[in-house]
């Protein structure tokens, strides 16, 4: 087939706005440090935490997924030229999860990452593993279905995690992989029409948190970080992830949500002061009943959107009991009953069952 479609380019005004130090709409995964500063980041949370045993795993599991991604073959199929153009046309995200068709090659970094994870695993843990090195392509490919799909019935969700970590370098490696070969050909990734649409642009899924970040000339910008393929979009601040409305936008912080009406003045009003400076906080609507976390790397350099969302859980507890739904989706940790069939991005499960 000839691809005889070009892919969209910038418009002089797009490059006018660029050179002028305006906000980037995409910032892009590195391939060399994405998952290893990950891994560092999770293990300086493990310290001292409640869920130390569970983070300290993820360090080792995002470890292994630089190694995987370092190692990802160059040669799986990508969408070529046509299908980036059309995508673009249309608005619609060229990997989406829907219909993208995986190449097994997702297979092999997961029998990659529980291979080198199964030496240090605790016993439980090495039983999982197994299970995974041992299982046929069909079922991984069903239950990597139900995962992205966001079917909880059915999903296995003692391997959940490792099926995830695996797709999320596959789809990770597609997204530079991508850049990569159009690099010198204009913006391969289009931006949506819908720009207040809650899911990624390159790869369709909903956004494990979001984050502000502050380069060059551009202060303060707030990211919504994929929790698949790791691209960051932009998104103005004080507008609702889930439905785009900015009219009943309130923040969140364990500093707030501990506030206990008994507190003498002073100390009620120093809380305050200490949730707005909160380095990770919720972002509610009241108008669609969603939050998504806002992680403030001005007020910690170190943050990181899985790292970080994973360790703040007890966040995700105190806002759902104002009834607040999720809309992150970390795949990680997902949120929900196993054979209830609801979407994971329900209601947060005890961290003390965990
Ligand atoms: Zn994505
Ligand atoms: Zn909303």
């Amino acid at each position: 087939m000839t691809a005889t479609a070009t892919v969209r380019v910038m418009t002089p005004e797009e490059i006018a706005s660029r050179a002028a130090g305006e906000t980037p709409y995409f910032r892009w995964p590195q391939r060399q440090t994405l998952f290893a500063e990950r891994a560092m980041r999770l293990r300086q949370l493990a310290r001292g935490h409640a869920m130390g045993d569970f983070l300290a795993f993820m360090a080792d599991l995002a470890l292994a997924q630089h190694q995987a991604l370092q190692d990802f073959p160059t040669t799986v199929p990508l969408p070529d030229a046509a299908a980036l153009d059309r995508a673009s046309q249309r608005g619609e995200p060229p990997l989406s999860t829907l219909d993208w068709p995986r190449d097994p090659a997702w297979q092999a970094a997961l029998r990659q990452i529980c291979s080198g994870l199964r030496p240090t695993a605790p016993a439980p843990v090495q039983a999982v593993l197994d299970g995974l090195l041992a299982a046929g392509g069909d079922h991984l490919e069903h239950q990597a279905d139900r995962l992205l799909t966001g079917l909880m019935r059915g999903l296995d969700l003692a391997s959940a995690p490792l099926i995830a970590a695996a797709l999320q370098v596959y789809w990770t490696h597609l997204v530079l992989e991508v850049q990569r070969q159009h690099i010198g050909g204009g913006q391969p990734f289009g931006r949506p029409d819908d720009d207040a649409s809650g899911v990624c642009p390159c790869c369709g899924s909903r956004p494990v948190a979001s984050i502000t970040r502050s380069e060059g000339e551009s202060l303060g910008q707030r990211y919504l970080h994929c929790g698949l393929c790791n691209t960051e979009w932009h998104r103005v601040r004080i507008q609702c992830a889930h439905c785009g409305s900015g009219k009943s936008i309130a923040f969140q912080s364990l500093d707030t949500a501990e506030l206990a009406a008994d507190l003498d003045e002073d100390e009620a009003a120093a809380r305050s002061a200490r949730a707005a400076q909160a380095a990770i906080q919720a972002e509610t609507c009241d108008d669609c009943g969603h939050y998504l976390k806002i992680m403030h790397t001005d007020r910690d350099p170190s943050v990181d959107p899985v790292a970080d969302d994973l360790a703040s859980i007890t966040l995700d507890l105190l806002v759902a009991e104002t009834g607040l739904q999720r809309h992150g989706l970390n795949l990680m940790l997902l949120f929900g009953e196993p054979d209830d069939g609801t979407d994971p991005g329900g209601t947060p499960p005890d961290p003390g069952g965990a």
